[in-house]
């Protein structure tokens, strides 16, 4: 982890910066909340989890692969006086998803915010894409989100506890995006399953709503960030010329997980400087 880039398109070596990710974080908003983040070993959901555990909620981090990065995550967490716990568990995997609900149950008594953040992405040309790679992006990306949260509503409902589910989306939940189709399509379901949820589950007072990020620098980018001609014919469609943080996903993502959006559900937040709305007639 490294510090802020000092000029909004001087790109950082690494992706996360802790300070950036705490700059604005508003103390004990989210003191007594447990707060599950999957994929929260890099990129946007390592800034959440340093965030959210900043605001003072205690904090699940979910991983697969990269142990360092939960590493990482938890450290930041702990330095800063922040209580987070590492969980692996692949989202894509039933099993891994009750053993996530309950270890977080086990280690600190109760959950109350889901951000469901783990994502890839598959890029090929459409009539080249293979099942392996569509089955992982629907599994990912939506299904994971699908079960993950219905693990975490059974407990709610059970105790009657109210609760918040955050699902990192894109603005490829409504914004074309041409060679990643299954991307799209994941991106797209997720934008549903966030309405149907927040009808469906309002009634048990559990609030259901989307972060949409534009282009943010996080790993999943790092091809486009090595790649200037790519990536300035980007930077020329985003109004703020510039890519976004994880910071600045990191903090809609508080605010959406704390009482002060008690009366938010249903609804997509795009994070994007303007980059959906950026059409010019020629
Ligand atoms: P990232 O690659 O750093 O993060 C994705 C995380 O998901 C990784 O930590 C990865 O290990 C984890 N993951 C993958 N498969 C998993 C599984 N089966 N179980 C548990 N964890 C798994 O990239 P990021 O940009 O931080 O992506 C985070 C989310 O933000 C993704 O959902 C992505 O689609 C979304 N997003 C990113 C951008 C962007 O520009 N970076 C834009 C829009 C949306």
């Amino acid at each position: 982890m490294s510090s802020e880039p000092s000029s909004p398109n001087q790109l950082p070596n690494q992706p996360t910066d802790i300070n950036a990710a705490r700059k604005f974080a508003v103390p004990n908003r989210l003191a007594g909340k447990v707060a599950i983040v999957t994929g929260a070993s890099s990129g946007i959901g390592q800034a959440i989890a340093i965030r959210l555990a900043a605001e003072g909620a205690k904090v699940v981090i979910d991983y697969i692969g990269r142990a360092e990065g939960a590493e990482d995550t938890s450290q930041a967490i702990a330095q800063a006086g922040g209580t987070a716990t590492i969980v692996q568990a692949d989202v894509t995997k039933m099993a891994d998803i009750e053993k996530l609900v309950a270890e977080t149950y086990n280690r600190f008594g109760r959950g109350d915010i889901l951000v469901n953040n783990a994502g890839v992405e598959k890029g090929a040309d459409f009539w080249e894409v293979t099942e392996a790679d569509y089955d992982l992006v629907m599994n990912v990306n939506l299904k994971g989100a699908f079960f993950l949260s219905q693990a975490f509503v059974r407990r709610l409902i059970a105790a009657k506890q109210p609760g918040r589910i955050i699902n990192i989306s894109s603005v490829h939940e409504d914004m074309v995006f041409p060679h990643f189709a299954s991307y799209a399509a994941s991106k797209g379901g997720l934008r549903m399953l966030m309405r149907n949820l927040a009808v469906e589950l309002g009634p048990h007072n559990i609030a259901v709503n989307n972060v949409a990020p534009g282009a943010i620098i996080t790993p999943i980018n790092k091809s486009l960030l090595d790649n200037k001609q790519q990536l300035q014919a980007l930077l020329n469609n985003i109004p703020l010329g510039r890519m976004g943080t994880s910071a600045e996903v990191a903090g809609l993502v508080a605010y959406l997980a704390s009482e002060e959006a008690g009366y938010v559900t249903g609804s997509t937040f795009i994070l994007d400087g303007g980059l959906i709305r950026n059409y010019h007639e020629q």
